[in-house]
């Protein structure tokens, strides 16, 4: 018997060139394989990595480009093997859809660091090295259920797409670092990713500071759960805060004076990259040795990892502060993120595609 594949149909918006707008965009998706699911999107959030990659500051882009990696919806078709959903789920995918499987990060439930290299949810090609992924900024999508999430049914979808990136990109290296009471925590940036980190950081226990560029974000940052706030445009709050921190995570899209925030640690003190500035850090060996200092990394987190932080912001009711848009506002939003004008993230509707 011939099997005859039915791809499904899917429309989204992409970005067609580098640096171009995104506009509508019709294409297909794989057929449903037997460990795979449907889901039909309501929400996805906009990441700053969506903007870096449909810009190319990566430089390793590929289009035309669906970004979006906050996905949350509904299962609408189930393949045949699969065990761990049913129709009519609410789920999320993140930025994972794949892995080796094997290796010693997948074995570790650490797929974001497969040896052989994750794949992504957009600007990634699949394992069977042909097909190109396409991510959420679209009506449906179709992933092996083993990269799919369980939402906490209680948390309002909208407000959960971002857990799905920024999210988990908080909770891992505080959970990592051990940020809890007795703790002091400095997270950079109040963005989409900073803002999670206040809020997870203080359900830990652990004492938070937001360090922003000004104070105009500070009564935010306070209700957020910061018992501190400080801009970093004021020279004194470096001298203030020397040797105060356990941890400091970076979340700023820009180039920042590292030895500055390094300064900031106590002895033994990590600060944690998770920004993606496109520049190389310079850093001076002084602001490492001093103190016995670290400067370590984190991306993402690991599917079973992501699931247990979704877990977290269920029992403690911590969602994101979003701004919903119709997809045709999205590169007006792209505009706002890049000059820092969002509170916290923008979430698509899909509902007006
Ligand atoms: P975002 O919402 O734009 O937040 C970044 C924040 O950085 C801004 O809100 C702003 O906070 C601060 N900032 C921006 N421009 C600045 C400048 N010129 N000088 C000083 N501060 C500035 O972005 P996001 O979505 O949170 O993402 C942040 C970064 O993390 C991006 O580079 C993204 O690609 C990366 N990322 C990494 C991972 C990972 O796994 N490591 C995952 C997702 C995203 P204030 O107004 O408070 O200063
Ligand atoms: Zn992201």
């Amino acid at each position: 018997m011939i099997e005859i594949a039915i791809m499904i149909q899917v429309n989204g918006y992409a970005a067609h060139e580098v640096k171009a707008p995104l506009t509508p965009f019709a294409f297909e998706r794989r057929e449903v394989g037997e460990n795979d699911v449907l889901i039909d999107i309501q929400f996805c959030g906009v990441c700053h990595s969506d903007i870096h990659q449909a810009r190319d500051e990566w430089g390793r882009s590929h289009f035309p480009m669906v970004p979006g990696h906050e996905i949350v919806g509904m299962i609408s078709r189930l393949g045949s093997k699969v065990t761990q959903f049913k129709i009519g789920d609410k789920v999320g995918v993140g930025c994972i859809v794949d892995s080796c499987r094997h290796c010693a990060s997948c074995e570790k439930g650490l797929e974001q660091y497969c040896l052989e290299g994750m794949t992504g949810t957009y600007n990634s090609t699949a394992r069977d090295g042909k097909s190109v992924n396409q991510g959420g900024y679209s009506n449906r999508i179709v992933v092996d259920e083993n990269y799919v999430l369980r939402i906490p049914h209680h948390l309002p979808l909208d407000q959960v797409a971002p857990l799905l990136c920024a999210g988990i990109t908080l909770y891992s290296p505080l959970t990592h670092w051990k940020a809890g009471p007795g703790k002091k925590v400095a997270i950079v940036g109040l963005g989409g990713l900073g803002h999670m980190g206040v809020k997870i950081a203080h359900a830990l226990g652990a004492e938070v500071t937001v360090l922003s560029h000004s104070l105009k974000k500070q009564e935010d940052g306070k209700r957020m759960g910061a018992q501190h706030f400080y801009a970093t445009s004021e020279p004194e709050t470096f001298k203030k805060l020397e040797s105060t921190f356990d941890l400091v995570i970076n979340t700023v899209s820009a180039e920042i004076d590292w030895n500055e925030y390094l300064g900031l640690l106590k002895l033994d003190g990590v600060m944690v990259v998770v920004g993606v500035p496109t520049n190389q850090i310079p850093i001076g060996s002084f602001s490492l040795i001093a103190g016995r200092r670290s400067l370590a990394g984190s991306l993402i987190g690991g599917i079973q990892e992501t699931q247990e932080m979704l877990n977290f912001c269920g029992k403690h009711h911590i969602t994101c502060d979003v701004e919903v848009i119709p997809i045709q506002k999205i590169n007006e939003a792209y505009e706002r993120v890049v000059r820092s004008d969002v509170r916290y993230r923008f979430v698509i509707d899909m509902k007006t595609l």
